[in-house]
């Protein structure tokens, strides 16, 4: 990319200051913004509200990057995972997931991951880095830009749920969310129609709480042994006790529920008794739960329940009048499901050392 100020890295603060540099009037800034997000712009010469020795001085010095799909993969039933290229030659993956009345995307917000839980294929990458704010909502551009090439529906809702812990990367989520929420200029999603899903920092949720997003929390564990086992990494940092009470002064809206999420592995977390266990942790907290039955991975080390267990673990909680969901798994053949999300190993060496840094991110008192 050339030296030109790329306009995807400016906040709305810093549109407006490249706006005043250029002594143009101030409304300007808000065209910018509306071509940028809401009409997905990426060439400054098409502004054609703005004249054209404007748009040839403002192009002069400026442009606006996307991501372009390396690769497209669809499966059958409808889910379609994009590996985006970024700058420097990292890569990313975002899915997009059907059905009945959503068209949901699945945004990633690390390269790898900060974490290192044990079922999760992006957390044996370990961090290569951190996405910025115009790369989170640039995979939201991007796939928008082709699903209307296609003329295919519009994205309905979008969740942080990719490659990455979104909490472990919160200024450029929170930046991120600002631009896709905002309704003057951004893209204009209700934050109702947004989720983001933490491992458990507990210390960041009520900054989630400020986005006005949902908030999922992947549990995936009911006692701090078993879950030092499965997520050990987080769960040094903010154990389930401390994790729990922060779930519970989560200052939720009216009609709003908490979700969380709990991936089923065979053997490990899978019994009546788990269930049970479940239930008590998240009682009197208003939520649903979310039973992942494991997306299994060459080389994972752990299995899917059969249909007979998830099914009974999901009785177990509605004997407890906890409203459990199985999640339909899909993708999985593009290894596009949840916690599929990354290169194998071997596959790309130079993009698999672990970083020094991976520990910083975990420090319990930094919020
Ligand atoms: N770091 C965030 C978001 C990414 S993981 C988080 O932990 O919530 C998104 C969801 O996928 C989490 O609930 C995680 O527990 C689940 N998951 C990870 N690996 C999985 C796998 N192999 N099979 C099924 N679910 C998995």
């Amino acid at each position: 990319m050339s030296s030109a100020l790329d306009l995807m890295t400016l906040d709305s603060a810093g549109i407006v200051e490249l706006i005043e540099k250029l002594s143009w009037p101030h409304y300007r800034a808000e065209q910018l913004l509306h071509w940028i997000y809401q009409r997905r712009l990426t060439d400054i010469t098409a502004m054609t509200d703005l004249s054209k020795a404007d748009r040839a001085r403002l192009a002069e010095c400026a442009c606006i990057s996307s991501l372009m799909p390396d690769s497209i993969r669809n499966t059958e039933d409808g889910t379609q995972k994009f590996v985006f290229a970024l700058e420097d030659r990292k890569s990313i993956e975002t899915v997009v997931i059907p059905d009945a009345e959503r068209l949901t995307v699945c945004l990633s917000t690390q390269v790898g991951c900060t974490l290192d839980c044990a079922f999760c294929l992006t957390g044996r990458m370990g961090l290569l880095r951190n996405l910025k704010a115009h790369e989170i909502v640039g995979q939201v551009l991007a796939v928008q830009r082709e699903l209307s090439r296609l003329r295919h529906r519009r994205l309905t809702n979008v969740v942080l749920m990719g490659m990455g812990e979104p909490l472990a990367n919160i200024e450029a989520v929170e930046e991120a969310i600002r631009r896709l929420t905002d309704t003057t200029w951004g893209i204009g999603f209700s934050p109702r129609r947004i989720t983001l899903s933490t491992a458990g920092l507990a210390t960041r949720l009520a900054r989630v709480a400020n986005l006005g997003v949902n908030l999922a929390v992947s549990l995936n564990a009911t006692t701090d042994a078993q879950r030092s086992r499965l997520m050990p990494a987080v769960n040094r940092a903010y154990p389930l006790d401390m994790l729990m009470k922060a779930c519970r002064t989560f200052p939720l809206k009216p009609r709003r529920r908490l979700t969380f999420e709990y991936v089923l592995l065979e053997g490990e977390n899978d019994t009546e008794r788990d269930a049970v266990r479940l239930a008590m942790l998240t009682k009197g907290i208003r939520c649903k739960i979310n039973l992942i039955p494991f997306n299994e991975f060459p080389g994972s080390g752990f299995r899917r329940p059969s249909d007979h267990v998830v099914l009974r673990f999901q009785a177990v909680l509605d004997r407890h009048d906890i409203a459990a969901y199985i999640r339909k798994s899909k993708g999985r053949e593009i290894l596009g499901a949840c916690g599929q999300l990354g290169t194998l190993p071997g596959s790309l060496p130079l993009q698999l050392e672990r970083p020094a840094t991976r520990a910083g991110f975990l420090n319990p008192v930094s919020s």
